[in-house]
């Protein structure tokens, strides 16, 4: 972490003085200076900019440099800022009122479009945020089964709630350990942390306490340890284990929905969850989150059902405003194809930068998602779950973002995330980035 020149933290001050008096100002007021630690920095060293507008695939800095986007507000941003569908139908919303507390019709409209989409759906209820959809989710797992016991997979990220916020650093089936302070040991004993893509893992875990597990929850392509794809084995053994054994399978798709394509990964990849949570996309850049599945498992939720769960804003007129025109646009006009093409065309252009630059990387992509892994041995070590995924150069990692936010290109702040590139970005705009990345490597 700390291996970055301390340069960054000087260049931060001299270079985007508006942003370090901002960072400075926002300290004394908030914790770490930021609302979410992932924007701090933390991974790369120096201190965060700050934006003061975005249109399209660009952000604008308040000292008034330009970037091009890589992460798209970690996800949301499918269609670019400020699209003009999106920026009409939350200012149609504004004129009729911005929330009541009680049902609209958009609300059954934007469920109408997420069931069509997604093919495991078949009902859904709204919340505000991916934490809340990951969270209500165990809980009608556990409501549904009368279990106790969750499974997640090392390095998935489902949300802040407590139960999900552990991640033992052994890959074997052991009783979870807190990762943060205020997780009671209470708590992370019941949720069980294995290594992804490790099928006999998880196939042992359900030989020994099979008729105790609720849920297994994993990422379909994961995004939040960097990009890691599952086996098909590994995906066969979820749905299959699962099944046999009375517990839920939940994926997590508030990364991946309409990212991948319309239904999300489990479309792509032929995945057939009883529960799905959806976020980032689904709000279209305002706050709002989801989680449907299997009819007969929804309808335990309350009014329907006795789980509770519940939110003053939730089917907020914004959000779904924002999300349905959201999802129309991607409806109407499937980008998928292109966004393919493009995703072709950047991991080979990176590719050919760091075969010429002589430096060991493991590129994963799928689509509009993309991790580019440095590494420090000869060969590319295949990152195939949180045990490979670790042993990355962040380092190296660090010295590559800054040299592409010296070149303009804003891509995550942290080895361990995704880049997100939008319908905005065109190809001359993926050959710019290329360009930057080659002379970054090269020096
Ligand atoms: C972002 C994310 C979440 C959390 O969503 P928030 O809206 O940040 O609470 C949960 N799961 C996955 C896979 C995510 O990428």
């Amino acid at each position: 972490m700390t291996e970055a020149a301390p340069a960054p933290h000087e260049r931060t001050a001299s270079r985007r003085p508006r942003s370090h008096a901002a960072f400075a100002r926002a300290k004394a007021l908030i914790p770490g200076g930021v609302n979410s630690p992932a924007r701090a920095f933390g991974g790369v060293g120096g201190e965060p900019i700050f934006f003061a507008s975005a249109q399209g695939q660009h952000l604008t800095d308040i000292d008034g440099a330009t970037y091009l986007d890589y992460i798209g507000s970690w996800g949301p941003m499918i269609l670019g800022h400020r699209h003009p569908r999106v920026v009409a139908a939350i200012e149609g919303a504004l004129a009729t009122g911005t929330t009541y507390g009680a049902p609209t019709e958009a609300e059954s409209r934007l469920a109408e479009l997420i069931v069509a989409a997604v093919p495991s759906i078949e009902k859904v209820r709204m919340v505000s945020s991916g934490t809340e959809a990951a969270m209500s989710a165990v809980r009608l797992a556990r409501g549904f089964t009368g279990r106790d016991l969750i499974v997640k997979f090392a390095g998935n990220y489902h949300g802040h709630a407590d139960s999900l916020l552990v991640s033992a650093g052994s890959s074997a089936a052991t009783l979870g350990v807190p990762n943060s302070p205020g997780v009671t040991a209470g708590t992370a004993k019941d949720t069980l942390v294995l290594e992804y893509n490790e099928p006999q893992q998880l196939a042992d875990l359900f030989r020994s306490r099979g008729d105790a597990i609720a849920a297994v929850l994993m990422e379909p392509v994961v995004g939040n340890m960097g990009l890691v794809v599952p086996t098909a084995e590994f995906r066969a053994a979820i749905r299959d284990l699962t099944r046999r054994h009375g517990a839920l399978f939940v994926c997590d798709e508030v990364m991946t929905g309409f990212r991948l394509a319309l239904g999300g990964a489990q479309e792509l990849l032929g995945i057939e969850p009883d529960l799905t949570t959806l976020g980032k996309i689904v709000g279209g850049g305002l706050p709002l989150g989801a989680y449907g599945g299997r009819a007969d498992v929804m309808d335990h939720i309350l009014p329907a059902g006795k789980v509770f769960q519940a939110g003053t804003l939730s089917g907020n007129p914004l959000a779904v405003a924002a999300g349905t025109a959201t999802l129309e646009e991607l409806r109407d006009h499937p980008p998928y194809a292109a966004l393919e093409r493009l995703g072709e065309r950047l991991e080979a252009g990176f590719r050919r930068a760091a075969a010429e630059a002589g430096e060991t990387v493991w590129i994963a992509r799928v689509g509009s998602m993309m991790t580019i892994f440095f590494q420090r041995g000869r060969t590319p070590l295949p990152v195939t779950g949180w045990q490979t995924a670790s042993q990355s150069d962040t380092g190296r990692y660090a010295e590559f973002f800054w040299g592409m936010i010296d070149r303009g290109i804003y891509l995550p702040c942290s080895q361990y995330e995704a880049l997100f590139f939008s319908t905005c970005h065109t190809e001359a705009d993926i050959d710019r980035t290329i360009a930057a990345a080659a002379e970054c490597l090269a020096s």
